[in-house]
């Protein structure tokens, strides 16, 4: 029987606990939301108020200079660089993950004509988050299906599938519906024992779980900010791009701030060095800003504890559902072993819409996603043992008073589930 009081204690040796005076957790609310947007860092708003009216309202233009606007997305990338374990000079935030993987994609595609491989097809996985396979499917009416065709295969088939048809493995790391995570290191050494490249898609990953990117020699990776790393609703994504891919090949939404001279303003496309020819347009330099304030955050975090303390506090969740006899009412979904587990818990429930609705109601935010998900996000940095004992509580309340049979709930549906 676990009591209030064990929860407590675990609170007390929390070696994370005193991270969540630095995020503004609105009262009354217990947050198991951040893997869809991480809340608002408390320094994120002083910074806004800064870059609004004193570098945009009263320095202006010259701010692109004085405060270093031009480089915020090799700036900004090399904070992100440290979370996602790569080398500082080849990431760069910019755009959308939708966006940096069509570059991404059309790169690898490029590289394996290059090398004259024969290789066109992509490989991905059936359940993966869907702009993922709607932007290969857009380079694959460009292209033709004779330079890009997308393969689609289970999770458990995806190492065995890579063959020597294979251009590149596009693998999401953490899975949005189940929580399940993938090995990408091993992944990666088979692809490439195979031939394959591979582009991993962190958005579940950076900032909720320990990774090297470099190491483990991804060629491609994509990422969020607005997720586990809090850079704020709609915050710029991030590509990472391995060094050799970085000289051999272009990607084709050459724009001008990819270019390696910017303000010379030639006719012609010359790619700049490195990763800043991975940008396109002229980066948002207020979103750009929340994302560096929030990435301050993590500067000395360490991301192994973090995962840590994401499974316990997961684990928690879990052995009070059974506890409080409500484990029958749910079948889950995710994993239970650890390493092949990201930072979320999914359940299904015929009513999982109605029970998440409902338990909002009750200030605890969780997410649904179709057809039947109950979705639950464990961020350690601003979330205590404590939490997860109270947000349990509030869902036996929810069943036992059966508040998610009340039909409202399904009147009101949302355009954002
Ligand atoms: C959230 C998420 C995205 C979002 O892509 P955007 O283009 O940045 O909107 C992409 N992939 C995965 C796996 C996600 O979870």
């Amino acid at each position: 029987m676990i009591q209030l009081s064990d929860v407590q204690q675990l609170d007390q040796g929390d070696p994370l606990a005193q991270y969540r005076a630095q995020f503004n957790i609105p009262a009354g609310t217990i947050y198991l939301d951040g893997n869809s947007l991480g809340v608002l860092p408390k320094t994120t708003p002083q910074r806004l108020h800064q870059v609004i009216h004193q570098q945009w309202g009263e320095d202006l233009i010259s701010s692109w200079n004085t405060h270093q606007w031009i480089d915020m997305p090799l700036t900004v990338g090399a904070k992100i660089a440290k979370v996602i374990g790569a080398n500082a000079e080849q990431v760069v935030c910019c755009d959308s993950i939708s966006v940096n993987l069509f570059k991404a994609l059309a790169a690898a595609i490029r590289i394996q004509q290059r090398a004259d491989s024969g290789r066109t097809q992509i490989i991905s996985t059936a359940d993966n988050f869907p702009t993922d396979l709607y932007m290969v499917q857009g380079l694959q009416e460009l292209l033709g299906q004779h330079q890009c065709e997308l393969v689609l295969v289970s999770e458990a088939e995806l190492e065995h599938s890579i063959n020597s048809a294979t251009a590149a493995v596009l693998v999401t790391e953490v899975n949005f519906r189940s929580g399940r995570r993938l090995n990408l290191q091993q992944l990666t050494q088979h692809a490439h024992d195979q031939g394959a490249l591979v582009i991993a898609d962190l958005a579940h990953s950076a900032g909720a779980v320990p990774l090297a990117i470099t190491a483990w020699e991804i060629d491609f990776a994509v990422g969020c900010t607005y997720k586990y790393l809090n850079g704020g609703p709609g915050a710029p994504a991030f590509i990472y791009v391995a060094a050799p891919h970085l000289k051999a090949v272009q990607q084709p939404l050459q724009g001008w701030m990819g270019h390696a001279r910017p303000f010379a303003f030639e006719a012609n496309y010359e790619a700049a060095e490195g990763i800043q020819a991975y940008l396109s347009g002229t980066p948002s330099i207020l979103a750009l800003a929340a994302v560096d304030s929030a990435l301050d955050i993590f500067a000395d975090v360490d991301m192994k504890q973090v995962h840590a303390k994401a499974i316990a506090l997961a684990d928690l969740f879990d052995d009070l559902l059974e506890q409080f006899q409500l484990h029958t009412h749910f079948a889950r979904l995710t994993p239970h072993a650890p390493e092949v587990r990201g930072s979320q818990l999914s359940y299904s429930h015929p009513d999982a819409y109605a029970i998440c609705q409902a338990l909002i109601a009750r200030g605890v935010i969780a997410d649904f996603r179709a057809p039947s998900y109950l979705r639950l996000g464990f961020t350690p940095l601003y979330l205590s043992f404590e939490d997860i004992w109270n947000a349990v509580e509030q869902l036996a309340e929810v069943l036992q008073q059966e508040e998610h049979l009340d039909p409202k709930w399904l009147a009101q549906r949302g355009k954002v589930t």
